[in-house]
C-alpha cells in the first residue's frame, strides 16, 4: 500500500501582520500549538514580516514559511519586486505562486505563473502552485476547463523532476474571503479533476501529488474539508489571521 501524503496546514496572511504583529502572533500560537510529527504547518507572512517570523519562531523548527510571491526576474530595475533568489537567506522554504489576487489585481497570467514557479525551483523553494475558477466559470460548466487549462500552461516550462516537487491549492474564486465554502464534494470533485490532469498530462505521480483546499477554511469546518477525498490539507486566509483560531485548525485530525 503506498504511503499516505503528509497534511499541510497553510495561512496566507496577505497584507497582515506587520513584524511587530507577526513576533506577538508566534509566540500565542507556539504556546497553543506543540509540535506535531503527522502533518506540516507553513505560514505565508508579508515579505517584510519574513525576518520577524524567522526570528520569532527559531526555536521552533516545526514552524515552516514562505514567501507569498517572487518577480518573474531574477534581478533588474523591478522597484518593489522581490526575486525568488533572496528569500532563502530569510530562512523561508516555501513559495506561493498564482494566488488568484495575484492575477487579479496585478495581472498575473498562467505563463507569469510558470515562471515564478521556475524562479523558486531554481532556489530550492516549495512552489504552492494557486489554481481556481470564477462563479461565472463554475456556473458555465467550465470547471475542469479553467484547472487544466491553469495546470497545463502554469506547467509548462517545468520539467519532470520540478514537477513532482510543487504542492497544488485547489482555490474556487467565489470561496475566497467571502464565508462561501466549497461543500466536501465540491472540494472532492475539483481535487479528482486536478489529481487526474497532473497524471494523464503532466506525468506526475497520482500518490505523491499534495493538493490543499483553500476558500473560507475555519475550525468549524475544518475537519468535513479534511475528510473530502484526495484534500491534502488546506490553505487559510481569515482563519489563519488569530492564532487561537489557526492553532484550532492545525489541531484537526491529531
Ligand atoms: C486565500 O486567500 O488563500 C484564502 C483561502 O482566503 P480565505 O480563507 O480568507 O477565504
Amino acid at each position: 500500500m503506498s504511503e499516505p501524503r503528509t497534511p499541510v496546514f497553510a495561512a496566507n496572511w496577505k497584507m497582515s501582520h506587520g513584524p511587530a504583529e507577526t513576533g506577538a502572533f508566534v509566540e500565542r500560537f507556539a504556546a497553543r500549538h506543540g509540535p506535531r510529527g503527522d502533518a506540516t504547518v507553513v505560514v505565508f507572512p508579508p515579505a517584510i514580516s519574513l525576518a520577524a517570523f524567522a526570528a520569532a519562531a527559531s526555536g521552533r523548527p516545526d514552524l515552516e514559511f514562505g514567501v507569498q510571491d517572487v518577480h518573474t526576474e531574477v534581478e533588474g530595475a523591478h522597484t518593489s519586486g522581490i526575486s525568488a533568489a533572496m528569500v532563502p537567506a530569510t530562512g523561508a522554504t516555501w513559495g506561493l505562486a498564482g494566488h488568484s489576487e495575484r492575477r487579479r489585481e496585478f495581472g498575473d497570467t498562467d505563463v507569469d505563473v510558470g515562471r515564478k514557479l521556475v524562479r523558486l525551483l531554481e532556489v530550492g523553494l516549495r512552489p504552492v502552485l494557486c489554481v481556481g475558477e470564477t462563479l461565472d466559470e463554475r456556473e458555465a460548466g467550465r470547471l475542469a476547463t479553467v484547472l487544466e487549462t491553469q495546470i497545463r500552461d502554469a506547467l509548462r516550462p517545468l520539467g519532470r523532476e520540478g514537477r513532482a516537487r510543487l504542492a497544488y491549492a485547489y482555490e474556487p474564486v467565489w470561496a475566497i474571503g467571502t464565508g462561501r465554502t466549497a461543500s466536501p464534494a465540491d472540494a472532492a470533485e475539483a481535487h479528482a479533476i486536478i489529481r487526474e490532469q497532473l497524471v494523464r498530462a503532466e506525468g506526475c505521480d497520482a500518490e505523491r501529488a499534495v493538493i490543499l483546499y483553500g476558500g473560507s477554511v475555519k475550525p468549524a469546518n475544518i475537519d468535513a474539508l479534511l475528510a473530502a477525498p484526495g484534500v491534502d490539507g488546506v490553505l487559510v486566509g481569515g482563519a489563519s489571521l488569530d492564532p487561537d483560531s489557526w492553532a484550532a485548525i492545525c489541531a484537526a485530525g491529531r
